[in-house]
């Protein structure tokens, strides 16, 4: 069954970048495709102080966008923690989380001490303004927990977004109160992990996402991702555990209501 006839309206991608310049010339058409395509809501996370403000127009313009405000890891020492409190004057009706913050040793693993203060900066302001934590970490795993035990950060909630550690891991994330999220990258035939993370841990605890513009999954690879390939992901994880496409899709339409809206009315993009 083709994933968006099974379960149209109901996906939500969980994380993208719709805002970057990637989508400039041609948004109102990859907006189009994806809430035709049953995308009902997506949430866009800002990876510096004025592209979180660019988030926070896209979102203003399209319901059914959602806003995490955030200073990406990667730009450790280019920005210090003050400026992530600065980002409080941002928030505003559709910012539903903080981040995505964390350590990305893969690329940037010079600026390991600047990514942690940023880091603790993004937690204090999770706290204080009670929302939940996207996690961003890349080859960062006993960092990334040290920091999120040492500061007793797991009751903000939140989610392992791009989830890229193996399967016990994934299982002390979810045991912690966190969700992980699935990147398209489950579609590569490679992915033996991610598969087994999948295969592991319940649909209760999963999100659904795209990292659009980046990590385009099977059998579009190569190209731009967008929103609507969050079906690909859908349809690779109902695959893996042997469900319909449709139980996907609604359950983790359900985990993110649950974690990014608590109990507010989901906004659609179709505007339901
Ligand atoms: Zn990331
Ligand atoms: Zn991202």
């Amino acid at each position: 069954m083709n994933c968006s006839d099974a379960c149209a309206a109901t996906m939500i991608d969980s994380h993208n970048h719709i805002h970057f310049r990637a989508f400039r010339q041609d948004l109102p058409e990859v907006m189009h495709r994806a809430a035709s395509g049953g995308i009902r809501a997506m949430l866009t996370v800002g990876i510096d102080p004025r592209d979180c403000s660019k988030a926070l127009d896209i979102a203003r313009i399209y319901q059914g966008v959602y806003v995490s405000l955030g200073i990406h890891p990667q730009n450790g020492g280019r920005f210090a923690g003050q400026e992530v409190f600065g980002l409080k004057d941002l928030c505003s009706e559709p910012v539903v989380a903080i981040g995505e913050t964390g350590f990305d040793l893969y690329r940037t693993p010079e600026s390991e001490d600047a990514q942690k203060d940023l880091f603790l900066a993004h937690i204090d302001l999770a706290r204080e303004l009670k929302l939940p934590l996207i996690i961003h970490d890349r080859a960062a795993h006993v960092q990334t927990m040290a920091v999120l035990n040492d500061r007793g950060a797991w009751s903000l909630g939140g989610v392992f977004h791009c989830f890229s550690g193996d399967a016990a891991l994934a299982r002390e994330v979810v045991r912690k109160g966190f969700l992980v999220s699935i990147p398209g990258v489950v579609t590569f035939r490679n992915s033996t992990q991610l598969k087994e993370v999948v295969q592991t841990i319940p649909l209760e605890c999963l999100l659904v996402e795209t990292d659009a513009p980046y990590l385009t999954p099977e059998p579009f690879r190569g190209k731009r991702n967008e929103p609507l390939f969050t079906a690909q992901t859908v349809e690779e994880i109902a695959r893996i555990k042997g469900v319909e496409p449709d139980e996907v899709a609604r359950q983790t339409t359900v985990n993110f209501c649950r974690l990014f809206l608590a109990g507010k009315q989901l906004k659609s993009m179709d505007g339901t």
